[in-house]
C-alpha cells in the first residue's frame, strides 16, 4: 500500500461554487485561480468551467502561460499586470489582460510599442494601500490611458482590506472613495468584489466580481449556511494505534500528557504535507465520526484522539478537512486562514473526481 494521504479535488464542487459566486452577485465573474488555484490545481480547476467562464485572474504572466499551454482560451487577468516591459510582446501574444496598479506601469505602457491594444483593469488603491493608483491620481491616470494606441478598454476596479468583517465601516469607506472618484469617467466596466464582498458587501456590486476562497467551498464570512460545496477533501489513514496510560505523553515535546487511559491514532500526515504544525488540537473525523488532534504535528504523521471511536482500526479513513470538517476551522485552531491550508497542501496525491 503506498502512502494513504490523498487530496481528494471535486471539480464538481468547484463548478457549483462558480455558480453560486456568479450568481449571487450577477453580472461577470472572473475565477481567480492564482497559485495553482489556491493549491487545487490551476489547469483542472481552469478545465472545469471554461465552458462558461467569463474569465480567470492569476498572479503572474508563467501562471497564465501554464493555462494557456493546457488549452484555456478563456480571458485571463494578471492581478498584478507586469513585473517588467519584457513581459510584454508575451502578455499581447497570449492575449492576456493586465492590471495596471502603479505609475511606473503606465510609464511602460504608454512608451511601449505593441502590435495590439491591451485590455486594462486600471486598479485604484480605496483604502488597502497595498497596490493600486492613489485615488487622487486615478482620474488623471485614467485619462493619460483612455484613448491612447495600446489601450483598447479600461476596466476600473479595487480590491478591499476588511471585507470579511461585516462590522467594519472600512468596506463602505472604501466603496464611497471609489465611487466619488470614478464617478464622471466614462467606463462601462468596473470591479470590486471579492469573495467576501460577493458574500458580505451587495453595495459593492458592479459589472464584474473576482471571487477566489468562495470558489474552494470556504467561506470567508465563516457562515456555515452559504451554499457552498468544500472543493478538497484531504483523508488519510490510521497507520498504529496505541494506549497510553494516565501520566504519559505522547509525541515530540511532549506537549500532550493523558489524564486517563487514552487509545492514540497515528495518522500519516504531517506538517510537509501542508497540515498546520500550529493546529495542535484541530479537529478531525475517523470514519465519520468527529475527535480532534493531540500532541504536537510532526513532520510526516499526526496524532488523533481514538478514545471515543472504540471501532477504529488502523486503515481507517481520517478526514482533516473536507466536508465533515471545515477547513475554516482547522485553520481557525492554527491561527490562520483557509487559504493558508490549500495553498500549502503538498506531496500527497492529488486525485481528481467530477461528477
Ligand atoms: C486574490 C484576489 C481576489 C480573490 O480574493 P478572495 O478573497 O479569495 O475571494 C480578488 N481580487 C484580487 C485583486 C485578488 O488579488
Amino acid at each position: 500500500m503506498s502512502r494513504p494521504a490523498i487530496a481528494h479535488v471535486r471539480l464538481d464542487a468547484f463548478r457549483h461554487n462558480y455558480r453560486v459566486a456568479k450568481h449571487m452577485h450577477g453580472g461577470k465573474a472572473l475565477a481567480v485561480i492564482k497559485a495553482n488555484a489556491y493549491g487545487h490545481g490551476a489547469v483542472q480547476c481552469a478545465k472545469a468551467i471554461d465552458g462558461e467562464a467569463d474569465g480567470f485572474a492569476v498572479a503572474c504572466l508563467e501562471e497564465a502561460l501554464q493555462l494557456r499551454q493546457a488549452g484555456i482560451k478563456n480571458p485571463i487577468l494578471l492581478l498584478e499586470g507586469f513585473f517588467e516591459a519584457a513581459e510584454l510582446p508575451e502578455i499581447v501574444a497570449n492575449d492576456l489582460w493586465i492590471v495596471i496598479h502603479a505609475e511606473w506601469q503606465i510609464e511602460i505602457l504608454l512608451k511601449a510599442k505593441l502590435t495590439k491594444p491591451l485590455y486594462v483593469w486600471l486598479k485604484m488603491d480605496s483604502g488597502m494601500h497595498r497596490v493600486g493608483l492613489n485615488y487622487m491620481a486615478y482620474e488623471q491616470a485614467f485619462i493619460s490611458l483612455s484613448g491612447h494606441v495600446n489601450v483598447k478598454e479600461i476596466v476600473l476596479m479595487s480590491h478591499f482590506a476588511n471585507a470579511d468583517n461585516l462590522k467594519s465601516e472600512h468596506t463602505l469607506q472604501q466603496i464611497e472613495i471609489f465611487k466619488k472618484v470614478t464617478q464622471n469617467l466614462a467606463a462601462n466596466e468596473v470591479s470590486l468584489s471579492n469573495s467576501a464582498a460577493i458574500l458580505g458587501w451587495p453595495q459593492s456590486y458592479k459589472s464584474w466580481s473576482r471571487p477566489g476562497i468562495m470558489l474552494y467551498g470556504a467561506d470567508p464570512l465563516y457562515d456555515t449556511k452559504t451554499p457552498l460545496r468544500a472543493v478538497m477533501q484531504l483523508t488519510s489513514q490510521i497507520i498504529s494505534i496505541r494506549m497510553v496510560h494516565k501520566g504519559e505523553s505522547i509525541g515530540y515535546g511532549s506537549i500532550f500528557i493523558a489524564d486517563k487511559e487514552t487509545i492514540v491514532g497515528v495518522v500519516a500526515c504531517g506538517y510537509a504535507d501542508g497540515y498546520p504544525r500550529a493546529a495542535t488540537s484541530a479537529p478531525a473525523t475517523v470514519d465519520g465520526k468527529t475527535t480532534k488532534l493531540i500532541g504536537r504535528v510532526s513532520m510526516d504523521m499526526l496524532f488523533v484522539d481514538l478514545t471515543g471511536i472504540p471501532n477504529a482500526k488502523v486503515g481507517s479513513t481520517v478526514e482533516l478537512w473536507g466536508d465533515q470538517v471545515l477547513a475554516n476551522d482547522v485553520a481557525k485552531a492554527a491561527g490562520t486562514i483557509a487559504y493558508e491550508l490549500f495553498c500549502n497542501t503538498k506531496r500527497v496525491q492529488f486525485k481528481y473526481s467530477d461528477n
